[in-house]
């Protein structure tokens, strides 16, 4: 192989294994001059399969690369690459068996073996084999401690089997490796640990986590929610409210998670009234909040104010009008009201003037839909990335 050829198959190899270049893959130290000379000359074959491989021609590549990997038994990348095909294939034994055979070279240097085993890894881990692959990676993390691709596959993995420490503690070496700190993922492990210490009954380790959890991203909702319900069931009724009412001061985008549990603990400590204040002042930073002008509306219905919670309604609609639930506020109040045929009216005019969908939260990675707000995607697997659908009022 020539000189020419090595970043081609640097982003071969990476497009297979699914690295992102020059991010995850630190060592890059496999390519060094002594192990290319043992590849010898590239054979016809060898090119032709990275062809098909640039031209996404899976199989073909296969068959180019299998006469390569024949015609020179000793270079160890073509087989690298192979069993990554045959993994991405779905032939996951086969992919197996290759990269094995290359761990029983005699001879091999250190970062072969490190990059072995992180293809095996990767091949346990397709299968679903999680503890074959977090041995396996966990090998490679001992010969390349920064290893950033088989750390972040480790992170992945423990966080599969909701061993949420042990992927903390594997994000934790990862952003010493990279320089880099995911503070939302390592927000969210906080707060997994914190639950599980909570149910596990160590109240103070579990405040210890919510706390690092707030501090390392505080504008997650989880951990106040959390760690508010922790306190409310302890019995410390006014520190719940404490931890709630930041969030919906400090971030009141989302204070409505948090409407029912300061009605409910704030009735206990008899002081009600002081709900109002709070609606109005998520109305106020957010005119378009509908959750705000329905608990607004609701409060005003209960003083006996139906013409005003029947406005605030109509408000709520105008903001969010692909929420359904919001409709059906508007409905009971309808269905309640002696003004109805005039109610309806007004309603209709305002849904006229809206268009609206019935799923009003979408994740922003992979457009999984949502009755409501997820932190973590059933789809696609990822931290923090659903958003509240506010659709724009149509032009006439
Ligand atoms: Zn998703």
């Amino acid at each position: 192989m020539n000189v020419g050829e090595q970043p081609l198959l640097v982003i071969l190899v990476a497009l297979v294994a699914g690295i992102a270049i020059g991010r995850f893959w630190s060592g890059g130290l496999w390519w060094n001059r002594s192990e290319r000379r043992r590849s010898g000359p590239a054979s016809i074959h060898y090119i032709l399969g990275l062809d098909f491989l640039a031209s996404r021609q899976i199989d073909r590549a296969v068959s180019e690369l299998t006469l390569a990997a024949r015609e020179n038994t000793e270079a160890i990348e073509i087989y690298l690459i192979l069993g990554n095909l045959l993994r991405e294939k779905g032939q996951i034994e086969r992919a197996i068996q290759i990269h094995q055979s290359i761990l029983h070279r005699p001879g091999i240097s250190p970062s072969e073996r490190a990059h072995g085993l992180l293809c095996l890894g990767m091949d346990f881990k397709k299968a679903g084999l999680r503890n074959r692959a977090m041995d396996t990676l966990q090998k490679v993390v001992e010969l390349e401690p920064k290893n950033a691709y088989a750390l972040k596959n480790l992170v992945k993995i423990y966080e599969e089997e909701h061993d949420w420490e042990q992927a903390l503690r594997m994000e934790e070496k990862l952003s010493g490796a990279t320089g880099e700190s995911d503070s939302t993922l390592r927000a969210f492990l906080f707060d997994q640990i914190g639950q599980a210490a909570w149910q596990a009954e160590a109240g103070a380790r579990a405040a210890r986590c919510f706390d690092d959890a707030i501090r390392t991203e505080p504008r997650l909702p989880p951990p106040y929610i959390h760690y508010g319900d922790m306190l409310e069931e302890q019995g410390q009724l006014e520190q719940a409210e404490a931890r709630w009412l930041s969030l919906a001061t400090e971030h009141p985008r989302f204070a409505y998670l948090v409407f029912d549990r300061l009605e409910r603990v704030r009735e206990k400590l008899d002081r009600s009234g002081n709900m109002e204040e709070l609606y109005q002042l998520v109305i106020d930073r957010d005119d378009k909040d509908s959750h705000a002008h329905l608990a607004l509306a609701r409060l005003r219905a209960a003083a006996g104010a139906h013409d005003e919670a029947f406005k605030l309604e109509l408000q709520a609609v105008r903001a969010n009008p692909h929420a359904l639930a919001v409709h059906l506020e508007v409905w009971k109040s309808i269905a309640e009201s002696s003004e109805r045929s005039d109610w309806i009216s007004s309603y209709l005019e305002e849904v006229s003037r809206s268009a609206y969908f019935l799923d009003p939260y979408v994740c922003i990675k992979c457009n999984y839909r949502a009755n409501g707000i997820l932190w973590r995607c059933p789809h696609c697997q990822e931290w923090d990335t659903f958003v509240e659908e506010r659709v724009e009022l149509v032009e006439p």
